[in-house]
């Protein structure tokens, strides 16, 4: 029966994804995982647009299983979140992009500027978050991490994290608003949460040239971005025209498969910091 379940897993993936067989199995595999050290992290080149420089990277977590195959990682964060496991996992992405730096500090070479963590409301609400975020990177330059948490999750936070945001923030991390653009934030909630990064969703990006609208609606960010005093990253940049346009109107920085894959450690340090 196990041989079977496999075999339909393997065929019918997709369609499975959201049966309850395949979580139950995916979420007993996950646990496992992160216990054994079987996820591992790749790193997204950063890049300034107006110096063509690397200006840092976005850690991204994947999911090699034996079974199974590539988890995508839209599909395991989701599923650790609603099963709890999130803060696990996300203790173990800051302990290990933690490591990586410091491995690449050791051999000569370091990643220049900031280092992007993606974090869930769920760790940021849970207990004593700040402090453990202080505990494991302890010791490193703050000014050199940023925190990604989504428009839509950040509209959803309540008190407690912004007070939790405020008071990492305070100890000199900064904050990336990520996928702008999806949810519906008000200026007056923009000033309110002081991230300094705005990160255009790539949904937007990847309508350019085609669609006057979108490059109004990115323009208008970047603007908008620049009076309140906040840096914007564009994502999913996969084209030379995406990349020009986005030069032509000022935005700073960008990300995306056209500058750099996310790429794992080894590849990542040959490729952008030897
Ligand atoms: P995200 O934070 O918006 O990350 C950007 C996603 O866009 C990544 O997908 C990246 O691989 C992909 N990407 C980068 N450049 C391009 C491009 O040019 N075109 C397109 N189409 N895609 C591009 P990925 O790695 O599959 O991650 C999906 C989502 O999973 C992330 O979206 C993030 O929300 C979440 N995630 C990944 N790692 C972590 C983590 O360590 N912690 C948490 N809480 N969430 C994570
Ligand atoms: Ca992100
Ligand atoms: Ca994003
Ligand atoms: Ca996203």
């Amino acid at each position: 029966e196990a041989k079977a379940l496999g075999q339909s897993v393997l065929v019918f993936e997709s369609s499975m994804v959201d049966s309850r067989q395949y979580r139950k199995r995916m979420f007993d595999r996950l646990s496992d995982v992160l216990r054994e050290g079987g996820l591992s992290l790749h790193y997204q080149p950063q890049i300034d647009l107006r110096t063509g420089e690397l200006v840092g990277a976005e850690v991204l977590c994947r999911w090699h299983d034996a079974e199974m195959g590539w988890v995508p990682p839209g599909q395991f964060i989701r599923l650790a979140e609603e099963r709890g496991l999130i803060i696990e996992l996300g203790d173990w992405v800051l302990r290990e992009s933690c490591r990586q730096l410091h491995e690449w500090d050791a051999s000569g070479t370091s990643l220049p500027g900031k280092l992007c963590i993606n974090i869930s409301t769920i760790q940021l609400e849970s207990r004593g978050f700040a402090e453990r975020v202080l505990t494991i990177l302890a010791g490193r330059d703050p000014s050199g991490v940023v925190f990604e948490l989504t428009e839509t999750a950040m509209m959803r936070a309540p008190e407690i994290s912004i007070r939790q945001m405020e008071r990492i923030r305070a100890s000199g991390f900064s904050w990336a608003i990520d996928d702008f653009g999806t949810g519906y934030s008000s200026l007056a909630f923009l000033t309110r949460v002081h991230a300094q990064f705005l990160k255009i969703d790539k949904s937007f990006v990847s309508r350019v040239p085609n669609s006057r609208n979108d490059e109004t609606v990115i323009r208008t960010i970047v603007a908008m971005a620049e009076s309140l005093g906040m840096n914007v990253i564009a994502e999913g940049v996969e084209t030379q025209e995406q990349l020009a346009f986005l030069k032509s109107i000022d935005c700073c920085y960008a990300q995306g498969y056209h500058l750099g894959h996310p790429l794992d450690p080894v590849s990542f340090k040959q490729k952008w910091l030897a």
